[in-house]
């Protein structure tokens, strides 16, 4: 049986974010990714790999033990389901908020609610929960388009600062849920390389404690 632990990641936001969390529990990439095509990248811990994959793959990795541990969004995690995984940490960073948006004093349409997203099983789930009946239309980007070319009377997505959708005329109507990075971990390496798993989360727990109180002494 190996010790070797593989993380997953994935580029952009997650990663940037990620990294020093990492740094703090002893891991440091070798390489920089953003200047290699590898996929697989050795760390400063020789029993650490970390492979670097879409966001919305990490689940899938993780669930089924291709990687041990990811990290990858709430709203990913809710998208995908992701109940093969446990969900130890929240990492506190890449925090947004999941809700809906139409256009700027839009009146709900009567009837059937058209609602354009990438996030199609939580928009579902959404509606039904508020007992709206609802078309979902799947999109891959650029969602705020949607409304004004009246492809769909309202969107859900990821907002943050709400810059994009006031950019385009569009105003969050209705909130879903907060959105931050979760540490999930596979069930099975949750057992078999429980001493490794358990000594990573508790030094990934530790830096997000320091984090959290170094952003209230600097307020
Ligand atoms: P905003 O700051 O609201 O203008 O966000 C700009 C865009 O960045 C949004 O439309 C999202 O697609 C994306 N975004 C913002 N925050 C996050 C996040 N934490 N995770 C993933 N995507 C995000």
């Amino acid at each position: 049986m190996s010790s070797a632990i593989t993380i997953a990641l994935s580029k952009g936001r997650i990663l940037k974010e990620t990294l020093p969390l990492l740094a703090d529990a002893g891991i440091e990439l070798l390489e920089d990714p953003d200047k290699s095509r590898k996929l697989i990248f050795p760390t400063t811990n020789e029993n650490v790999n970390i492979v670097i994959i879409r966001a919305t793959d990490v689940p899938t990795f993780v669930e089924h033990g291709a990687a041990d541990i990811g990290v990858a969004g709430k709203d990913v995690l809710m998208e995908h389901g992701a109940n093969g995984v446990y969900e130890p940490l929240d990492l506190n960073i890449a925090c947004c908020k999941l809700m809906v948006a139409a256009k700027v004093d839009a009146v709900e349409p009567v009837g059937r609610i058209k609602v354009a997203t990438k996030f199609v099983n939580i928009a579902r789930n959404y509606f039904a929960e508020q007992g709206k009946q609802v078309d979902v239309i799947k999109l891959y980007g650029s969602m705020e388009l949607a409304p004004l070319v009246g492809l769909a009377d309202c969107i859900v997505d990821v907002v943050d600062t709400g810059n994009t959708l006031r950019a385009n005329g569009l105003e969050p109507t209705e909130y879903i849920s907060y959105v931050s990075s979760r540490l999930i971990v596979n069930k099975a390496s949750m057992k078999t390389k429980h001493d490794i798993l358990d000594g990573l989360i508790q030094s990934l727990s530790d830096a997000v404690e320091r984090r959290r109180e170094s952003v209230v002494t600097n307020k």
